[in-house]
């Protein structure tokens, strides 16, 4: 006797019209007409079961405090730091802890389970680490949170960062973060790469530095982080998040660096509602996009994923947790519409961010965790151009979340009485 039996399910692998069983929390079964009773047997109609979404790029240390203390004007990255820094000695550790638990309401509504997210380590009070490392335990049973130790102000540059780094991994946060284009030169920002990959070898921890997030065609700090992770040994653990810069790098250097970036197995994240928003601001026409050249690391064989990186903070005043959203604009900057690219699209915000995470148990395959999102939407194609409704959302076979499937009334003489916006 089965748990739950989904009947009549396609996948996005693009097996369609198969059975999904689950047992004690584990999917058992994925097969056409699968035999067996169940407690609960659901028919999926023919629409998408995927693997819950992942956001492998966050920061829930800022959600939901758009407008504390004041709006950022300009809407730049550096004006949005300075927001950052006027709102840091303001926070509390209550607000900032009821702040990330309704962000995580709103996650897992839409079928994200799983978000690594930065937490700000330049603050000697460490609040925000305390807070987060709260929350990751209280969300645990519905969501899985990876923290990332960011010294947002520089490990070089803010005084007391390389203590309070090291401090926030001793109280347990999971990865070592970095932001060498915000020291205050090229070296120091080298040498910051340096000494954080050495720091994750010998506590043999995962690193996820912001990188080259800048314009500036000359930011070399990837091809430093790559040469680190391979002096190191530290393949398959290190990802360079954001890369902006390498839009506007010269063609030539790039043919260079992507088979590096491969080499070293270092990941890549790209956070296109952000980098469109936030790059190519001291341009005027042309106006360069600013996201990182995905279609060409995906073709090198790198692993790409897209974060959502800002909801509602000093840095974007929009989004909801969608990973379909930001999937959706991903494709659009990097012009990633043909149907493979779009597949590859919807990957980058399920199963990629997976692997960059290190997340095993997740997939829609025997023997993983029974994480699993029903949408209202036939394949991963559809499911991006509806941002479809998530209708069903489970963790570990349990249902977490539903939400009523999207269908408008019409009322026009001769025409349907009703339309869901599906072919
Ligand atoms: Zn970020």
């Amino acid at each position: 006797m089965l748990d739950l039996l989904i009947k009549n399910c396609n996948l996005a692998d693009g097996r369609s019209g198969v059975d999904v069983g689950v047992q004690d929390g584990r999917i058992v079964a994925i097969q056409p007409a699968l035999q067996a009773q169940a407690h609960e047997t659901l028919d999926a109609q023919g629409q998408l079961l995927s693997a819950p979404f992942i956001d492998a790029h966050f920061h829930m240390d800022s959600t939901l405090s758009f407008g504390l203390p004041r709006i950022n004007q300009s809407g730049t990255l550096l004006e949005g730091i300075a927001l950052w820094g006027e709102l840091k000695p303001l926070l509390t550790q209550e607000a900032l802890v009821e702040r990330a638990l309704a962000y995580c309401d709103w996650a897992v509504a839409n079928g994200l389970l799983a978000i690594r997210s930065h937490v700000d380590v330049c603050d000697s009070r460490l609040l925000a680490t305390e807070a987060l490392l709260h929350v990751r335990e209280r969300v645990k049973p519905y969501l899985d949170l990876q923290l990332v130790a960011f010294p947002q102000d520089g490990l070089l540059r803010a005084p007391g960062a390389m203590e309070n780094l090291k401090r926030a991994l001793d109280m347990g946060l999971d990865v070592v973060g970095g932001i060498p284009h915000f020291e205050r030169t090229m070296a120091d920002g080298a040498e910051s790469v340096r000494i954080l990959c050495e720091l994750a070898a010998e506590r043999g921890l995962r690193v996820d530095m912001h990188c080259d997030e800048t314009d500036d065609p000359m930011s070399r700090h990837i091809e430093t982080l790559a040469y680190h992770t391979q002096r190191l040994g530290l393949q398959g653990r290190v990802n360079g998040s954001h890369l902006t810069s390498m839009h506007s790098m010269d063609n030539y250097y790039v043919s260079k660096l992507i088979p590096l970036i491969r080499e070293a197995g270092v990941s890549a994240i790209a956070n296109p509602l952000i980098n469109i928003t936030i790059q190519g601001r001291h341009d005027t026409y042309p106006k360069r996009r600013g996201m990182t050249r995905v279609p060409e690391l995906l073709a090198a064989g790198v692993t790409v994923a897209f974060g959502h990186d800002c909801v509602m903070d000093p840095w974007y005043s929009l989004g909801s947790g969608d990973m379909l959203e930001v999937a959706h604009m991903g494709l659009h900057v990097a012009q990633m519409t043909g149907q493979d690219g779009m597949r590859a699209c919807f990957e980058a915000v399920t199963t990629a961010p997976a692997k960059i995470m290190g997340l095993d148990e997740l997939g829609i395959e025997v023997g993983k965790r029974a994480d699993m999102v029903l949408l209202q939407a036939g394949d991963p194609v559809e499911a991006l151009r509806l941002r479809a409704t998530r209708l069903h959302v489970w963790r570990g076979g349990k249902r977490i979340a539903s939400t009523p499937a999207r269908t408008a009334t019409l009322q026009l003489e001769g025409r349907p009485a009703q339309v869901d916006f599906r072919k």
